[in-house]
């Protein structure tokens, strides 16, 4: 008891810090190697090993190269790639392969000599990566949708992380005629990272861009190392009566589920983890404590506010299962600081439904309403000095 409040007051000063840091799994255990991003460049942190452990610009095409004394390759290394690749429009691409058996290489190809700064201290490396001139892509200034709307231009870029959920071993929820979660979610948040760019201004990464498998808490850790403002998981899932229907809008609860239905599909999608991944290691296992033990009054505020604007812009293309955001204990929305929401966009296992989830016009839909409500959300909590 005792030592559960001291290392809960720990996690809470621990956090404190994170607010200006970016390095919030620094404590405790560190990592063989960190890989994080700001909105201006790319950090790097690992042990120093002699010359496997190096960070250095080639040209032609110009390139930079990270050696790292690793024998191989975590899957959150791998995923951090997916992330910065999309996230800085100078990575054209970003790659991970052995360079000696001792010595993994991450080749990050960019679009003009790369400018690093490093500095070794602690028996550690650490680099900052940017190419000057070429910082983050500009913010463009929200478009006004309505004539009495006064908007702000952001001063700050700001990054939505969206999710789709499952994928790879997982497939989610599967209908009656075969149609896969994983497949549809995918599809609906690459419109969505889309239609924020183009309609919006705003700059979206996704946690996979492929048929990968992904573990609940790398999903949320990549949120944190890469400084996401909004979190966003999309799924469609199936419940054990075909006749329910509908979208619902999920943010986290401290204390259950506030439904049999919250209660059911949040058990289902937590027991991901446990069912596919069998390769927790002891630094991600630290990880998961941390990030799953937080404080989260303030953000699930947010959290519920932000679920507002999603279910009042859903409701205008798809029926809603329930019109009110919903709370239950789903491990993708444990974040400690960012606002975090699980939509659920239709029921797979409802033959209505599973045959407009397979269809372009309703994925396309769906993903307008959500880019609409990130867009008021954010406008919103822009005007309320919350961002930038
Ligand atoms: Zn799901």
């Amino acid at each position: 008891m005792t030592v559960n409040h001291a290392r809960r007051k720990w996690l809470l000063l621990g956090i404190g810090a994170t607010l200006t840091s970016p390095k919030i799994f620094a404590a405790q255990k560190i990592p063989a190697v960190e890989l994080t991003s700001n909105s201006q460049q790319v950090n790097v942190s690992l042990p120093i090993s002699g010359e496997h452990s190096r960070v250095f610009t080639m040209e032609n095409p110009p390139r930079v190269i990270i050696d790292i004394p690793m024998q191989s390759f975590p899957p959150s290394l791998t995923h951090s790639l997916v992330v910065i690749r999309q996230k800085f429009p100078w990575i054209t691409q970003a790659k991970i392969a052995h360079f000696t058996p001792q010595t993994a290489r991450i080749v990050l190809q960019v679009t003009a000599k790369a400018q690093i700064k490093q500095q070794k201290a602690a028996g550690r490396l650490t680099a900052s990566i940017t190419v000057p001139g070429a910082a983050m892509a500009a913010a463009v200034p929200a478009v006004v949708t309505r004539e009495t709307e006064h908007v702000q231009p952001p001063k700050k870029n700001l990054l939505v992380m969206i999710d789709p959920g499952h994928g790879g071993k997982d497939p989610g929820a599967i209908g009656n005629k075969g149609t896969y979660e994983k497949h549809v979610v995918l599809s609906i948040a690459q419109h969505l990272q889309h239609q924020l760019k183009t309609r919006h201004g705003i700059h979206a990464v996704l946690t996979r861009q492929d048929d990968v498998f992904i573990p609940l808490y790398h999903r949320v850790s990549l949120a944190h190392q890469h400084e996401a403002d909004l979190f966003l998981s999309i799924h469609a899932d199936g419940f054990t009566n075909d006749q329910v229907s509908g979208a619902s809008v999920f943010a986290l609860s401290e204390h259950g589920a506030g439904s049999a239905m919250a209660r059911y599909l949040s058990q289902s999608e937590n027991s991901v983890d446990a069912i596919y991944d069998n390769d927790v290691h002891t630094q991600d296992a630290y990880l998961k404590q941390t990030l799953f033990d937080l404080d989260q009054t303030e953000t699930i505020n947010r959290s519920l506010h932000f679920g507002h604007h999603l279910a009042s812009n859903i409701i205008r293309v798809h029926h809603m299962h329930n019109k009110h955001t919903e709370q239950a204990g789903f491990a993708v929305l444990k974040s400690p600081r960012i606002p975090s929401v699980l939509v659920e966009t239709s029921f797979i296992t409802n033959h209505q439904e599973e045959q407009l989830l397979g269809k372009p016009e309703f994925q396309l839909k769906m993903a307008n309403a959500l880019a609409d409500g990130i867009n008021t959300y954010l406008n919103e909590e822009r005007k309320e000095k919350l961002l930038g």
